[in-house]
């Protein structure tokens, strides 16, 4: 099914633009303001905040005496078990530097002191190469690259994208703006909307950021690549979407189960300590972050204020209390196959950031190097559109879509959601994925069916992005970064490739 919604392009309000950046977290908003610099008029649209504000850890880059570009390379790979793209990650480290100084040019201001950055650590990281703006380091630099939008004057439009028009390019999208749809034609269309953690019944994303645009790309064939890869979080304050950051285990927080005893090295890869409090928890022990010792060298409220503020105000002490912790789903590493310019395989079609797979973060992404990839190929592809847009041009066709017999719809999607985090969560096998697969089916068999509403066309999409993971986890009989298969827990050669999916267009 290609499209969600009814429509005929004659009958709708429309306007044009030649570039939309949908999205305005770290990837939209560093396509825009770079594609501005250029002297181009892009147009940005966004349904609002999405990941990059509640970022808290930090940006990773090798930029302290003693580090160095090869020894980021080298983490990063290890991280991603080596199913990593090399170019991607040769181009992440290496630009990173650059990057980092445009975002201080764009008004980011990154902790320092008199020895010039402060940095930390996180897990995974052979060296303390995490730059930070206290425990907000997104929200600093969404606020930083918002303003430079403002002054930059480049238009916003609040709405909602809800289809992709056209077929071999991109010739125009509907989106929903107070609830009516509307027509943009455009010669370039720039997708920065984010991940999928959120199809699981436990995630750290908060409720806007969705991820569902996947699903509008996905119905235009595009293919997506390695969605089986989701990181879990370790820490996540126990049944809520509040993250305790890596960066508190990185200051010396410890993990202790309900006997008090340690039971993992806190700064492994996060699938590896993920795992070891999920087994845990199946054995019916409760697991904390202990953070009581930190008070000794830090002053937790200075240097971790949102989560200090979180705990007390749920009426945790971090000074005296342990904290209660769960994994939840946390970090979408697939996504829409692109290139190293963000170019996918529509004409006129780009993707950057959390939405995107340039392979950069193999099977595993490495703390604190998705910021990095939103800004460092949110200005590749920002030069590479500078370069395509003078042979792309606005198209006048006429688009039509009329719905079969509408019936209403009655979905358990948070059920959905809850199976999703069991069967397909930190830990997988076989048998049960065959079956979260045909429970899949059966549900996305009724979706033509479904009444055309916007809340309908997200979870449409995000069963087709649900149906992606599942069937690639159920394809792929090893164990490999954060796809852990109880069925087969070691590592397969021949499984050391990409895993591509694509619906058939119809
Ligand atoms: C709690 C938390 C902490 C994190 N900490 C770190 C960290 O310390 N370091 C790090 O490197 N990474 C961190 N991450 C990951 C990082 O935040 C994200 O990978 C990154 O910010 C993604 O940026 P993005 O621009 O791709 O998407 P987002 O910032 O998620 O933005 C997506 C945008 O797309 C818009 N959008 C989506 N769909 C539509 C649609 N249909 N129509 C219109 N607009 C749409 C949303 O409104 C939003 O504006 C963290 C993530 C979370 C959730």
């Amino acid at each position: 099914m290609s499209y969600f919604f009814e429509f005929d392009t004659t009958q709708l309000p429309g306007e044009r633009a030649d570039i939309v950046v949908c999205g305005s977290g770290i990837g939209g908003l560093t396509v825009a303001l770079t594609l501005k610099e250029l002297g181009l008029n892009p147009l940005l649209l966004t349904r609002g905040i999405g990941n990059t504000y509640y970022s808290q850890g930090g940006i990773a880059c090798a930029v302290k005496e003693g580090d160095s570009p090869e020894l980021h390379f080298v983490d990063t790979i290890r991280a991603g078990r080596n199913l990593n793209n090399p170019s991607a990650v040769r181009i992440l480290v290496d630009e990173g530097l650059l990057s980092i100084v445009k975002l201080e040019r764009w008004g980011v201001s990154f902790d320092r002191d008199e020895g010039g950055y402060i940095t930390t650590t996180e897990g995974g990281h052979s060296f303390a190469r995490v730059l930070k703006v206290k425990d907000y380091t997104g929200r600093a630099i969404y606020s930083a690259l918002w303003q430079k939008l403002k002054e930059y004057e480049i238009p916003v439009v609040e709405g909602e994208l809800q289809e992709i028009l056209g077929d071999d390019r991109v010739e125009g999208i509907l989106v929903t703006v107070k609830g009516r749809l509307r027509l943009i034609r455009l010669k370039v269309l720039v997708l920065a909307t984010g991940g999928a953690a959120s199809i699981f019944r436990y995630t750290t994303n908060p409720s806007k950021a969705r991820g569902d645009a996947i699903g509008i790309a996905m119905r235009k064939g595009i293919k997506i690549r390695n969605p089986e890869f989701i990181q879990f979080h370790p820490t996540v304050f126990k049944d809520s979407n509040l993250l305790i950051s890596e960066a508190v285990r990185g200051e010396g927080a410890f993990l202790v189960d309900d006997k008090g005893e340690r039971f993992v090295n806190e700064l492994e890869p996060r699938d590896v300590v993920a795992r070891a409090i999920y087994r845990k928890m199946r054995e019916g022990r409760q697991v904390f972050l202990d953070m009581r010792k930190l008070g000794e060298k830090i002053i937790l409220e200075e240097r971790f204020p949102t989560i200090f503020s979180f705990l007390k105000e749920k009426g945790f002490d971090p000074y005296k209390d342990l904290i209660p912790i769960n994994p939840a789903a946390h970090y979408f590493i697939g996504g829409i196959d692109v290139d190293m310019f963000g170019r996918t395989s529509i004409e006129g079609l780009y993707a950057v950031g959390e939405c995107a797979c340039t392979g950069v973060h193999g099977a595993n992404r490495l703390a604190s190097n998705s910021l990095l990839e939103g800004i460092v190929f949110g200005i590749r592809t920002a030069y590479r559109i500078y370069m395509d847009i003078n042979r792309l041009g606005f198209s006048e066709k006429r688009f039509v879509f009329k719905k079969r017999k509408i019936m209403k719809r009655y979905l358990d999607f948070e059920g959905i959601r809850e199976k999703l985090w069991l069967m397909m969560g930190v830990e997988r096998e076989g048998e049960n994925l065959k079956s979260l697969l045909e429970d899949l089916d059966r549900v996305i068999d009724t979706a033509p069916y479904w009444e055309p509403t916007v809340e309908n066309r997200r979870i449409f999409d995000l069963l087709l992005i649900a149906r992606a993971c599942t069937y690639c986890a159920y394809r792929r009989k090893e164990s490999r970064g954060v796809h852990y298969r109880t069925d087969f827990p070691y590592e397969r050669e021949e499984f050391r490739k990409d895993s591509y999916y694509s619906l058939p267009v119809l």
